[in-house]
């Protein structure tokens, strides 16, 4: 069983563990969002897609919910004497990683091959492959102006409401190499319980990657990141009040039109109404530990064989 995830960073690496309990982790190939990248202190951090790769390399931060565990901060302390920006949170372990990525992206090797390299630098058995190797980048249109996606997040706390997404270089970007391939390869597709507006958007803003999952000929399942109308974290809950008219299953299923065959939603909200060709697959959503992942991968695989 081939089996292909749309992911953000860090709800779709907590999904990603689970399904890497279920699924052979050769068979798993995960499409990153890269909408979120970032020049920081010249270096390019790639934020999602290092989420699933710390989390799947077993470095992460469980506490802290990003970045590495067992961090130090040394080199960022010595930006801030220096008077430097520091609004941007590397560790020093962190860092590493975006120096190898920055000099290999300036010697000309595409996001997507240096992706691989510390892929397999970390252990990971499945396919991590960037959306794109071309440079698409969100920006969020909030009442208080324009900005680029980690200003807004990181700088401004996502405090503004949003308005519009928009995803420079979407129009010209093309699927990065496999990418394609791991979709019509799929016995399965599934999209994460990530940001629909700011993790999985600007992976379907690739319009070739949109087609290939519009002309699917197996299940597209989504995990809901909402319970009871609320995200688990961040601000997914506020921007689909806004943009969407509501927190229900129902809107989540509205940012996947014609993209998704089942939504997985929590038991908590086992009562909602789905459009008639979304099948709503009810589970305990809510990704505790190792156990609660695991049963929700599973969930997604009997949704799989329920509508397919
Ligand atoms: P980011 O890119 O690091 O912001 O992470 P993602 O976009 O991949 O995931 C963020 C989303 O994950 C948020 O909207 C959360 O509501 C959702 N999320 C986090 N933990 C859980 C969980 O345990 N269950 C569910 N259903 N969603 C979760
Ligand atoms: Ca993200």
């Amino acid at each position: 069983m081939k089996v292909t995830v749309l992911s953000g960073g860090v709800g779709g690496a907590r999904f990603l563990r689970g399904v890497l309990a279920v699924v052979d982790p050769d068979n798993v190939s995960i499409i990153g969002n890269v909408g979120d990248d970032i020049e920081v202190l010249g270096l390019h951090v790639s934020p999602d897609i290092d989420s699933v790769l710390y989390a799947l390399g077993g470095v992460a931060d469980e506490e802290r919910g990003w970045g590495r565990s067992d961090e130090s901060w040394n080199a960022l302390s010595t930006v801030a004497a220096l008077g430097g920006e520091t609004w941007f949170q590397l560790g020093d372990r962190d860092i590493g990683l975006h120096l190898l990525r920055s000099e290999l992206l300036q010697q000309g090797t595409p996001l997507s091959a240096v992706t691989r390299r510390l892929a397999e630098g970390l252990g990971l058995r499945s396919a991590l492959l960037p959306a794109t190797d071309d440079p698409l980048r969100t920006f969020v249109e909030t009442p208080a102006g324009t900005f680029p996606f980690q200003e807004w997040f990181v700088a401004r706390g996502h405090r503004d409401e949003v308005d519009a997404l928009h995803f420079t270089g979407a129009a010209e970007a093309r699927p990065a190499p496999g990418v394609l391939e791991a979709i019509e390869a799929a016995d399965l597709l599934a999209i994460a319980p990530s940001n629909p507006y700011v993790s999985i958007w600007p992976i379907l803003a690739v319009s070739e990657i949109r087609a290939a999952i519009e002309r699917r000929t197996v299940p597209c399942v989504a995990v809901s990141p909402l319970i009871c109308g609320r995200a688990v974290k961040g601000p997914a809950d506020r921007m689909l009040a806004r943009l969407a008219g509501g927190t229900d299953p129902a809107a989540v299923a509205g940012c996947y039109p014609g993209l998704i065959d089942a939504l997985v939603i929590d038991e908590a909200d086992a009562a909602a109404e789905l459009p008639a060709e979304v099948r709503a697959v009810v589970a305990r959503t809510l990704m505790v530990d190792d156990g609660a992942r695991r049963r929700l991968a599973q969930a997604v695989l009997d949704a799989a064989a329920a509508v397919a």
